[in-house]
């Protein structure tokens, strides 16, 4: 089980939650669990695997940056951003996802704003733009860091941090749509006429 008084939440699980919140739920329970026997979630696991190291070089826009540490203490919440370009004085965290059309999903935004202050915090830099580069397409979608999706994103970290304290379920509904088709917790999760049983 997932340290649920640990007090930086992880990036990642916030962003799950704009997916499906009891998906969420199971991230924050047991993060080393999810997808360990999924071959959807190893095979993206492979595929993002250019962004799983440490490294760093120069391009023709700046420098970028490859799985890159964060935290923002004061919001509880800590992560790894795929990739960070830095730009005059200002970064641009670039999500890496799978994906046959370069659709920016809500999820997609919450990584993004969040990896945003967590960068603008640790440093003092003006993060103004996220991207999210679909790599089995290769192209690449700008979201704007603007002040509602920041309130959002503020407000809904705290949602889930009181859910978590309080182990309160209903903060983690189950969506029980399209979603759940290929859902690597369906089995346990829906009930058992939903998910095809007897
Ligand atoms: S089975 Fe459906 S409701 Fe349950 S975690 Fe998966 S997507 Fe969410």
């Amino acid at each position: 089980m997932g340290d649920l008084k640990d007090p930086l939440l992880r990036i990642h699980d916030l962003g799950q939650f704009a997916y499906c919140p009891r998906s969420a739920w199971y991230h924050f329970l047991d993060p080393e669990q999810v997808g360990r026997h999924d071959e959807n979630v190893q095979e993206a696991r492979a595929r993002h695997a250019t962004v799983d190291t440490v490294s760093e070089r120069r391009r023709p826009e700046g420098r970028e940056w490859t799985c890159v540490p964060i935290f923002h203490r004061e919001l509880g919440i800590r992560g790894v951003a795929d990739r960070v370009l830095w730009r005059e004085g200002a970064a641009v965290p670039v999500e890496h996802k799978p994906g046959r059309s370069a659709v920016i999903q809500e999820k997609h935004r919450l990584q993004l704003v969040l990896q945003g202050m967590c960068l603008e915090k640790m440093y003092s830099v003006r993060v103004d733009e996220g991207m999210v580069w679909f790599y089995d397409i290769a192209r690449r979608a700008s979201v704007p860091l603007d002040a509602p999706l920041r309130a959002w994103a503020c407000a809904l970290v705290a949602t889930i941090r009181e859910g978590l304290r309080t182990f309160d379920l209903t903060v983690f509904p189950r969506v029980e749509d399209a979603r759940c088709r290929g859902c690597s917790h369906a089995e346990n999760c829906l009930p058992r006429n939903l998910y095809g049983g007897a």
